[in-house]
């Protein structure tokens, strides 16, 4: 029996078929529920993963029946080789023909680099958009960019990849009177739109349930304008998607606090600095960086992918008493 032997599959029987690759901790925004506004703990240069290493891992991961990547950060658009790393990701072979390559990012620069990352063989895109105030924008994200990102929302709808997604963070007293808008802008730009519910991953460790507007009431306020009906099974999907007004327009919320989707969770995570994450809340980290470049062979680094999901944790526990927010901001742990 070698490593390669059977899924990826944890003691709860999740068998794990979703990469999320963190390509840098680098950000042009400061996102406050991410990102301090200074003195960021940036990872070494040269301790974050090359490409060669990271096209490594994700064959690696492909034979253990991997079948999606989506790349994130940081912000993945600031990696100088992005086009390269989709270009040798997607012609990966799994188990269901080529990885399915997708993007999340805040959108910046994806102007300019769009058509290149559809021909390298990019998939989707998801774009980030909490607010499309310019004022709001510039204090929540602590940078005066909004323009740059809905030139690249404009790029995506334009490129034609389906379904463009926007994902808002959902925050009490900051865009929680915008989310009809957001609904509609969405609408206007052929995009699904999904809220998200603000977790414990901030830099400053100052995240409250009060400030965080639970799935419930999301849904609450944008009944105010819309006909919502539930669209069915959500499946493995962490998002609870409604049609718009009889659709075909969705919109998803995801409850991950208050209705947590562990249960079905298949995600397994690297960080740019090359440790493995079961969990965005996981406390332990593998140390995958220190195999590939100790001259480990391929079953020794699967046999070590294999030993860090099988100790995954039932669910995130943030209900938990003894709940302990983890050390790296989202930002550096990759959303
Ligand atoms: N920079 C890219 C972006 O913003 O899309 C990719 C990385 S970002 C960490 C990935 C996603 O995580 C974004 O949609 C962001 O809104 C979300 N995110 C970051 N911090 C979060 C938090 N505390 N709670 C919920 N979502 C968060
Ligand atoms: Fe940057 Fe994305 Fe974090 Fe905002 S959420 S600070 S855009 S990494």
């Amino acid at each position: 029996m070698t490593a390669f032997d059977g899924p990826l599959v944890d003691r709860f029987g999740r068998v794990h078929r979703d990469l999320r690759i963190s390509l840098t901790d680098r950000c042009n925004l400061r996102c406050t529920y991410c990102m301090p506004a200074e003195g960021v703990p940036w990872l070494a240069k040269q301790n974050i993963l090359s490409t060669d290493e990271i096209e490594r891992v994700a064959g690696i991961l492909a034979r253990l029946g991997i079948i999606e990547v989506r790349l994130t950060g940081g912000e993945p658009l600031l990696r100088p080789d992005l086009v390269d790393v989709v270009r040798r990701l997607a012609r990966i072979e799994g188990d269901e023909g080529q990885l399915r390559v997708s993007l999340t990012t805040n959108g910046i620069r994806l102007d300019r680099i769009i058509d290149d990352l559809v021909a390298a063989g990019l998939e989707r895109v998801n774009i980030s958009l909490d607010t499309v105030r310019p004022d709001r924008f510039a204090e929540l994200t602590r940078r005066d960019r909004v323009e740059d990102v809905l030139r690249g929302i404009q790029a995506a709808r334009d490129s034609g990849l389906r379904p463009l997604k926007l994902n808002t963070v959902a925050m009490r007293g900051v865009n929680d009177d915008e989310f009809c808008d957001l609904l509609r802008f969405a609408q206007q730009h052929e995009a699904e739109l999904r809220f998200i519910e603000q977790m414990p991953l901030d830099a400053g460790h100052i995240w409250s349930r009060q400030r965080m507007v639970p799935a419930e009431e999301i849904l609450e306020k944008l009944s105010a304008e819309f006909r919502l009906t539930p669209a069915g099974d959500r499946g493995s999907s962490p998002a609870e998607i409604h049609l718009v007004d009889g659709g075909p327009t969705t919109v998803g919320v995801i409850a991950s606090v208050s209705a947590p989707f562990c249960g079905s969770c298949d995600r397994v995570r690297i960080t740019a600095d090359g440790q493995v994450r079961n969990c965005l809340f996981a406390r332990e980290e593998s140390d995958l960086s220190a195999l590939l470049r100790g001259g480990a062979d391929d079953e020794q680094i699967a046999r070590m992918l294999r030993t860090n999901i099988e100790g995954k944790r039932a669910g995130h526990g943030i209900d938990d008493p003894g709940f302990l927010q983890p050390v790296r901001p989202m930002s550096a742990i990759g959303g």
